[in-house]
């Protein structure tokens, strides 16, 4: 199947303070678009590819021809992680984790300040353009990663339950250069309920 955009389940000023309508409207309509299109063009000429699930790719990019791997990794990673990143957002949802998760965090980081003190710090020191996540990894326990570009943790067998867009084109129009800003009041519209049902079906 060809790859399209997904349905945004709110409106591009829902987020608003915190994500501003002007760049949720360019973020998704323009950069994710563009990831959609170049993914698509790049498969077109393995059309093949087109039946296996894109995820199944990034997993294994070594099982991509080489002459489109690079082309996949970036925009098929970046419809992936786009995907995700709007899925992970929601206007006025519950402002923190409960159940296992929160016990999760609180036993992998020392509590829910610290983990956010953890993922803040992952995503304000990833240099350049990339992404900050919440992973569990291949022996189910909860860790900070940040990836460069739009590569995926699914490439080194973590499963992504938090993901955080930090290229510029993320914030600068709100935010400019202050990064660590507009990663504190992002988690403002993280919605937890999503973190939580993906840290359930990760756990399985
Ligand atoms: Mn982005």
């Amino acid at each position: 199947m060809k790859n399209t955009l997904p349905v945004l389940t709110y409106a591009f000023d829902a987020l608003e303070p915190f994500i501003d309508t002007q760049t949720m409207t360019i973020h998704y309509s323009k950069h994710h678009q563009a990831y959609v299109d170049n993914v698509n063009a790049a498969l077109e000429k393995f059309p093949e590819l087109f039946e296996v699930e894109l995820a199944d790719l990034i997993k294994d990019l070594n099982q991509v021809p080489e002459a489109i791997r690079m082309a996949v990794r970036n925009n098929g990673g970046g419809h992936l992680n786009h995907t995700l990143f709007w899925e992970l957002m929601t206007p006025g949802g519950a402002k923190a984790p409960e159940g296992a998760l929160l016990e999760a965090i609180n036993a992998t980081f020392g509590g829910f300040a610290q983990f956010k003190e953890t993922f803040a710090t992952a995503a304000k020191t990833r240099f350049g353009s990339g992404w900050a996540w919440l992973v569990l990894t291949a022996d189910k326990q909860l860790k900070v990663v940040s990836t460069a570009n739009q590569d995926n943790p699914i490439s080194d067998g973590l499963t992504p339950i938090l993901a955080l867009d930090v290229w510029e084109h993320a914030y600068y129009l709100k935010y400019q250069n202050r990064r660590p800003e507009y990663i504190d009041q992002w988690f403002n519209v993280v919605n937890w309920n999503v973190v939580n049902r993906l840290f359930e079906e990760g756990k399985k």
